[in-house]
């Protein structure tokens, strides 16, 4: 096997016996973006000075005997939202284009001191607005199962970037199903940790109290060690919880007997799931009852009120976050005549916001606005805590609940950019989840017309490494981690 198509694992054995140096596993993935990346086009911004400094200093540092982490030398994507110390940090977006942060986001730094090499930032939609990467304002990543479809969104170079074997492993984020949607297009693991799981010190927010971030890897392993690294309370983001972070690696084992799953009914046989990637679930489900779980269906009745719900409180969210890049604060400033202050603040943010962008601001505003904000935002709040309560009640009795990812396969680049509403519904599984701040991930569980179908497995707060271990027992049970696109 090359290495470019490894897992962090397995890379990380060569590694330390010193069969692999990690300017070779760095090289691997630089050759591999020369190869193929004009056609997938996953990275904004490739940083191989950096990465080959940082990976001659970890080679040395073991050549002297030095004990480094278990993840030292392993190639990274990191989402172009996560601000990088002197790398420009776009977020998919010409008014950010200029931007070069002058600190790492607490995720970043936390991969560096763990010795993980970042090969660059990968592209996104706008924002993180999207399902697709057709809202980045700078390009359109391919999936690389099938170039001519989206690779999912909003993180979706970072998905693309793993899966098509250009970095190993990627951090993305997910405020309705970011990580997860694109995870399943590409035929990975990905994970949206509980709310408060990982710090969001130098994120990007989009809307804060639905943001988090989480990996997108090659297999059930690699997440888990991801998790490890990134996990865990800081104090310069006053929302990471104050929660022990568990052994997410220790603990994976493949007895799952006598756990009970929840079938999230409406989320299975709702309106709108593609029936080909029902049927793949179903399978997952029988699979998941042959290693020892008992399933029962469970009734979510507000699920389907998250859609409506989640495009209240995000754009409410996004028109406050969003206030900040004016020209004068931050981001793009016109080089038009302006009359006053507000001529310059308009004139500039017109120029540089998309429109999907600029679309969510002005919702966002209006449902925030002194005559519609009982109606509309303070409804959606109260919406949100039935979503909330249904997760709630469901986890008295089942230890996870269980449905697709995405409703439907990678569709085709352009296929629903004219129609907004089917976009959005691209995350009608995912975006519950992220209302009620808990934990899922996604696992690939089949193909349907050659491209990849993922399962979500959705838990109770802070119960990743539950998540993980039934995911684990599926995984190792089955062989679809082990398929990779031919680009
Ligand atoms: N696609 C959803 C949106 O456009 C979710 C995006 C995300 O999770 N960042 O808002």
């Amino acid at each position: 096997m090359e290495l470019h198509e490894m897992t962090a694992w397995e890379l990380a054995g060569y590694l330390h016996t010193g069969e692999v140096s990690a300017e070779q596993t760095v090289q691997a993935s630089y050759d591999r973006i020369d190869a193929i990346e004009d056609k997938v086009r996953a990275f904004l911004t490739l940083t191989p000075e950096i990465a080959f400094e940082q990976a001659r200093h970890i080679d040395d540092l073991r050549a002297s005997g030095e004990q480094l982490p278990v993840t030292a030398g392993i190639p990274i994507a990191q989402k172009d939202l996560l601000c990088t110390d002197g790398i420009p940090t776009t977020c998919g977006s010409k008014i950010l284009e200029n931007f070069v942060p002058p600190y790492n986001a607490t995720v970043i730094q936390r991969c560096r001191d763990a010795g993980m090499i970042m090969i660059g930032k990968t592209n996104m939609d706008e924002f993180a607005m999207g399902s697709s990467t057709e809202n980045s304002a700078f390009q359109i990543t391919g999936n690389p199962w099938d170039l001519d479809c989206v690779p999912g969104g909003s993180s979706g170079g970072s998905a693309a970037a793993v899966a098509a074997g250009e970095a190993t492993t990627a951090l993305g984020s997910d405020t309705g199903g970011s990580i997860r949607q694109p995870a399943s297009l590409c035929g990975l693991v990905g994970i949206k940790p509980t709310y408060g799981r990982v710090s969001r010190y130098g994120l990007i927010a989009y809307a804060s109290s639905l943001d988090q971030i989480g990996p997108l890897c090659k297999d059930v392993r690699d997440a888990a060690l991801l998790m490890s690294v990134i996990s865990g309370r800081d104090s310069m983001d006053a929302t990471s919880a104050d929660v022990p972070v568990p052994d997410f690696t220790g603990a994976l084992h493949t007895d799952i007997k006598g756990l009970k799953g929840g079938i999230a009914h409406e989320l299975l046989y709702g309106e709108g799931i593609d029936p080909a990637v029902r049927e793949t679930i179903e399978r997952a489900v029988e699979q998941l009852s042959s290693l020892g779980v008992e399933f029962e269906d469970v009734a979510m009745p507000h699920a389907e009120y998250s859609l409506p719900c989640y495009y209240i409180i995000a754009p409410a969210e996004c028109s406050s976050n969003l206030a900040r890049y004016d020209g004068v604060r931050y981001g793009h400033r016109t080089d038009e005549p302006t009359t006053d202050i507000y001529d310059l603040f308009a004139k500039s943010r017109a120029e540089a916001f998309g429109p999907e962008v600029r679309l969510r601001i002005i919702k966002g505003t209006y449902v925030l606005s002194a005559g519609y904000y009982d109606a509309y935002y303070l409804k959606a709040l109260k919406v949100r805590t039935l979503i909330k309560s249904d997760f709630d009640k469901a986890f008295e009795n089942y230890d996870f609940l269980i449905c697709p990812t995405s409703p439907t396969v990678a569709f085709k680049i352009g296929e629903k950019a004219d129609d907004p509403l089917a976009m959005k519904l691209a995350d009608i599984c995912t975006i519950p989840v992220n209302l009620a701040g808990i934990p899922a991930l996604s696992v690939p569980c089949g193909f349907v017309d050659g491209l990849p179908v993922g399962m979500q497995l959705m838990g109770k707060p802070f119960s990743e490494d539950a998540l993980l271990q039934v995911a684990y027992a599926y995984e190792q049970s089955t062989d679809w981690h082990t398929r990779r696109p031919s680009l």
